[in-house]
């Protein structure tokens, strides 16, 4: 009978799983504002209002310059876009952020204006991983948010096995690592013994403002400030922490595996 019961509830609530990416993407919250963007135009001479309040050291300005914004470091927490006088710095609601090189996160004189979104794997690594990908999770002493929403993408709603990616427990299973955290002294020596152990190929994937650039904890003494310090990444996917759908965005996006026919968000990057 109790099997009887759960197929006809399960009958009735038919699939649970979003259409995304085939469909649109699911609503954000609205207290989400996504990437930021910097108005050149709009950023007044001599103002600095913006630099001092960035809790993460994210945003410089050079004398005669408009400012520039690391969103590697940005903690998103908007406290520059409440400060901006004249609104030069903005959130765009966009949730893509991910991308394939650490300065492709600069924003600003020396690096691009628009976010360059990641490019997929080249052609021998995206046919080996586009329909199996399975990664070794590695929390590096981060404060668990990261992992709490990349383990969202386990669930029913997103399903990330559909995609043919999963998480396995020893990185000797594992065809790459997702490394959140700011890499603690302590958890150095881990996170390169789990790399070694991942057979070659591999990938690596820095989840969060943490583990790409040490976020909150960024300059501590007992952190390596990211990943990157430690072992070569391939994809950076910001926030603090990103949304499950950045995280998703990201990894379909290094498996090719979206196509850029979906909406865009306005004013958004990409
Ligand atoms: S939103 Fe990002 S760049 Fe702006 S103040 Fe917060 S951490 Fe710094
Ligand atoms: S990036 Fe933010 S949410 Fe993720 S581990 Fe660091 S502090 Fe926590």
């Amino acid at each position: 009978m109790f099997v009887l019961d759960t197929l006809i509830h399960r009958l009735k609530r038919g699939c649970e799983t979003m259409s995304y990416p085939q469909g649109p993407a699911p609503a954000l919250p609205d207290r989400h504002g996504g990437a930021l963007r910097v108005d050149a135009a709009k950023c007044a001479d001599g103002c600095s209002a913006c630099v001092p309040v960035c809790p993460t050291q994210a945003i410089t300005r050079a004398p005669g310059q408009p400012v520039a914004l690391d969103l590697g470091r940005c903690v998103f927490c908007a406290a520059c876009v409440e400060a901006c006088p004249p609104g030069a710095i903005v959130q765009t609601g966009d949730y893509r952020m991910a991308v394939r090189r650490r300065e492709d996160l600069m924003l600003g004189p020396s690096g691009q204006e628009e976010l360059r979104l990641a490019e997929a794997l080249d052609g021998k690594l995206r046919r080996l991983f586009g329909r199996s990908l399975r990664l070794r999770q590695v929390s590096a002493g981060g404060c668990s948010a990261c992992e709490a929403d990349t383990n969202v993408l386990g669930t029913i709603g997103w399903d990330l096995g559909r995609f043919g990616i999963q998480f396995v427990a020893s990185p000797r299973h594992a065809d790459g690592l997702l490394i959140t955290g700011p890499v603690t002294q302590n958890m150095e020596l881990a996170l390169s013994k789990a790399w070694a152990a991942v057979p070659e190929p591999k990938i690596v994937i820095a989840v969060g403002a943490c583990a790409i650039a040490g976020g909150p904890f960024v300059g501590h003494a007992a952190v390596r400030n990211g990943a990157a310090a430690v072992v070569p990444v391939d994809l950076y996917i910001p926030g603090c922490p990103p949304h499950p759908l950045t995280i998703l965005d990201g990894l379909l996006r290094l498996l090719g595996k979206l196509e850029e026919k979906r909406e865009r968000v306005p004013g958004g990057a990409g």
